[in-house]
């Protein structure tokens, strides 16, 4: 089953998702007659860096602290960040702002209330997965101490097209690829993660109380870059789909 959120007729609405249909109401939906929208509401986007070991070694080439962590690294990424699908990433109006990367990543949504719980359990409380673009103003995050204003620009978090129920996807063995105007760069398995989905969402839960519809972005693989505008970005993930967008 697929799930998400559309725009249709000018109103947000709930959709399962059937092919390249969306399906309203009980209602068929063509495409190009909806717009996806962000598929959840998050209280909260929290963010794995450096977990995969090869993308940590490619930043130790843009001389930032990069070893793989011991613990998950995390950060949190605002809401107002999301965009779904098929929406523009929007260059933004910081004149610091010299280099916007792509960074394709598998995202968990919380189905449930979860707080402290076990790696075994962490299972019961995740609704399904979705594909992420953890964009970021690269020169930016180099330049502060503090990753927030490079990874938190309006647009800067595409999410979607929808969510892939949690029962028909295995987390631990998926295909993460990512394309730029149809060029693969970005092509590795979440079975290469540093921690994986379980033990990233036991561990958040130990931190802070997670909440139906917060996201958790697992990290991007080795061969994340710079785009510029115009270029169209697609995240595919293998038993899910792919989340397209174009930086404006
Ligand atoms: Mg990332």
């Amino acid at each position: 089953m697929k799930f998400g959120r559309v725009l249709l007729e000018g109103r947000e609405k709930n959709a399962f998702f059937e092919g390249d249909k969306a399906i309203v109401d009980g209602r068929k939906i063509a495409p190009g007659k909806f717009s996806f929208l962000p598929p959840c509401i998050p209280q909260k986007i929290v963010c794995l860096g450096k977990n995969y070991s090869e993308h940590a070694r490619e930043l130790k080439s843009y001389k930032m602290i990069a070893d793989s962590p011991d613990k998950p690294t995390i950060f949190l990424k605002p809401p107002s960040a999301m965009v779904g699908s098929r929406q523009p990433i929007v260059w933004p109006e910081d004149k610091d702002v010299e280099r916007v990367d792509y960074e394709g990543e598998m995202a968990v949504v919380i189905r449930e209330k979860a707080k402290n719980v076990s790696v075994e359990d962490a299972h019961k409380y995740v609704a399904g997965y979705t594909c992420f673009n953890d964009v970021t103003a690269r020169n930016v995050q180099k330049a502060d101490v503090q990753w927030t204003r490079a990874k938190s620009y309006d647009s800067f978090a595409p999410i979607g097209p929808w969510i892939t129920d949690a029962s028909e996807f295995n987390p631990l063995d998926a295909r993460v690829t990512s394309m730029v105007n149809g060029e693969t760069k970005q092509d590795s398995n979440t079975s290469k993660m540093t921690f994986n989905a379980f033990e990233i969402v036991a561990w958040v839960s130990r931190i802070m109380t997670l909440f139906p519809g917060d996201v958790i972005a697992t990290g991007t693989p080795e061969g994340v870059g710079p785009l510029k505008r115009g270029d169209e970005v697609e995240v595919e993930i293998e038993g899910i789909g792919i989340l397209k967008n174009k930086l404006e």
